[in-house]
């Protein structure tokens, strides 16, 4: 499949007019052909005036339209084939069994939302009946639904080409609430994204839709991003990426005259607390499937256990050297990109020149370009609350372990600490009391909490929560995995005193979507 380095303008492949980007091979910092010319302003304005044009009539179309085009979206996807997979390895360094098993989880997370779609619980219909009779005033007949925001802008995340990338789930939630998308492509995988993009418009045509569905835009975040999300016609913004990106995108959505939300995930470091019991107990299995989930992917997933909360000890001592061995006979691996090697390259080197920080063990070095070398450092509980910068994020594998002198420094720690995606307990019968004390702290603190597991490897499903706090997230009440992210981009409208045949059909007397109603407060069956 011939790649053409277009903007994807709805059904039109036009040639932006900014300066190019190229794909890099990060194992070998060789640039990739085709060149990607960024889009200009006016190519933004046409994008989202194609975007608001789709809006209404992409908005009404039946549950089973909008299902079957998510469906259809997946089966593109899968026929791209071994093109997909060959240009992603190119461009991420990533190993093939990993980007199959992301194409997996994309096209998994398309059915997904078209189950959900066609499931209609997201319409959240809630009628309370007219009451006529009522003293001292007559009730009025009110029925809510939700209806989508309006057109989303889609900022792709580096460390999942496919799956938080054009057709990932900030997409697929997007377009299944009814919203229109434009993607602005991540710079670090532009063919990935072409092909993805082109499979999508695919769909779009291929189910008779408005071609304004969907659109693709190259170009850099600061003149395109920026542009995008400053345009009135978007109505959301999903992201996934840097503190800094996320809060640049945070403050141009607050400063247009017409403010919308920013859905960021943007900064998390996963602490995992080891419980005395379980630490005694099992000390060495926690440190080999510690080093296992820290080098997943050379430490590239915003679930990244970049933090350790235990009692100090022999017992912890033991679990240091363990993790430690393990740690320091890991293969370096190759980075996404020379921007992420290079941040990550300045935090351990910030880490290692800190002195209320000690490198415990480095893992095997490489040579060749972008080359992530896992580190593991440890702190004291009391140097840990002096030195807000032992808490960054070291976006890679690195961890830092803090050693607690009693159960109130682990308190005051896990106080301490920023918001975070997950927050993970290991625990044996005789830790329940203790973590039971924490629990409070961390549902304040975390948007997932596990037990006996590590945090990387997100399921897609109905409960998953994967937000959190700030500066995990922009907005602690949502969720950018599972079925639940569809709400994003969903809104209530009340509709009073509407005859039968005005109103829209999830809310027609007869039901004739079949949903289970709230009606006067009970839940049909
Ligand atoms: P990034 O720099 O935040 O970029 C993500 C997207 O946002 C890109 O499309 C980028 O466009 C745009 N962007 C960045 N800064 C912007 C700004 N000031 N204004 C407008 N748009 C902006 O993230 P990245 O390239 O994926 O990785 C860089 C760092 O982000 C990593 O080293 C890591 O620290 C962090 N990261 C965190 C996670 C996580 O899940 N927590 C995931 C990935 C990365 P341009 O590149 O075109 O400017």
């Amino acid at each position: 499949m011939t790649l053409t380095g277009k903007l994807l303008i709805g059904q039109h492949a036009i040639t932006g007019h900014r300066e190019a980007i190229r794909g890099i091979d990060p194992a070998t910092d060789a640039a990739l052909e085709p060149a990607y010319f960024g889009g200009d302003a006016g190519q933004v304005g046409q994008t989202c005036a194609l975007a608001e044009a789709a809006f209404d009539p992409y908005r009404e179309t039946s549950v089973e339209q909008r299902a079957g085009f998510l469906d259809t979206i997946a089966q593109e996807i899968e026929a791209l084939g071994d093109a997909l997979i060959d240009r992603a390895m190119a461009e991420t360094g990533l190993p093939r069994p990993r980007l199959l098993g992301e194409r997996g989880r994309t096209c998994h997370q398309l059915r997904l939302f078209a189950r959900t779609v066609r499931a209609g619980e997201w319409l959240d219909v809630r009628i309370d009946p007219a009451q006529p009779q009522r003293q001292p005033l007559p009730r009025a007949d009110l029925r809510q639904r939700q209806v989508p925001v309006g057109p989303v802008a889609v900022f792709g995340a580096s460390n999942f080409p496919l799956a938080f990338s054009v057709a990932g789930g900030d997409t697929a939630s997007a377009l299944a609430a009814g919203c229109p998308v434009v993607v602005k492509a991540h710079g670090a995988h532009p063919g990935t994204s072409e092909l993805v993009g082109r499979a999508v418009a695919r769909a779009v045509k291929a189910c008779g839709l408005p071609e304004g569905v969907f659109s693709l835009l190259y170009g850099s975040g600061r003149e395109v991003g920026i542009a995008l999300v400053s345009d009135p016609r978007i109505k959301a913004v999903g992201f996934t990426g840097s503190r800094s990106g996320g809060l640049a995108l945070c403050q141009a959505a607050q400063a247009r005259p017409e403010p919308i939300p920013v859905y960021a995930e943007m900064s998390s470091i996963n602490p995992v607390l080891l419980f005395p019991v379980a630490l005694r107990n099992r000390g060495e299995a926690l440190a080999r499937g510690f080093v296992a989930s820290l080098t997943l992917g050379a430490g590239q997933f915003c679930t990244n256990p970049g933090l350790v909360i235990a009692f100090k000890g022999p017992a912890l001592d033991a679990f240091v050297a363990d993790a430690a061995e393990h740690l320091q006979h890991s293969a370096a691996q190759t980075m996404l990109t020379p921007g992420i090697f290079s941040a990550f390259e300045s935090s351990v080197n910030a880490l290692a020149e800190n002195a209320l920080a000690r490198i415990a063990a480095v893992g095997q070095r490489a040579t060749g370009p972008n080359q992530c070398q896992a580190h593991l450092f440890v702190t004291d509980a009391v140097d840990f609350l002096a030195d807000r910068r032992l808490q960054a994020e070291a976006f890679g594998a690195a961890s830092l372990v803090v050693q607690c002198e009693d159960f109130d420094e682990i308190r005051q720690v896990t106080e301490h600490l920023e918001g975070q995606l997950t927050a993970t307990l290991h625990l044996d019968d005789g830790d329940l009391e203790q973590a039971r004390a924490l629990l409070p702290t961390l549902e304040r603190k975390a948007g997932r909490l596990l037990v006996n597991g590590w945090p990387t490897g997100v399921e897609v499903c109905d409960a998953m929560v994967h937000g959190g706090p700030f500066p995990a997230t922009s907005d602690p009440r949502s969720t950018s995995v599972g079925t639940a992210a569809i709400q994003r981009f969903l809104r209530p409208v009340c509709y009073q005193d509407f005859p039968d045949a005005l109103l829209p059909q999830a809310l027609r007397q007869a039901n004739p979507l079949g949903l289970r109603r709230l009606i006067d407060g009970q839940r049909e069956a």
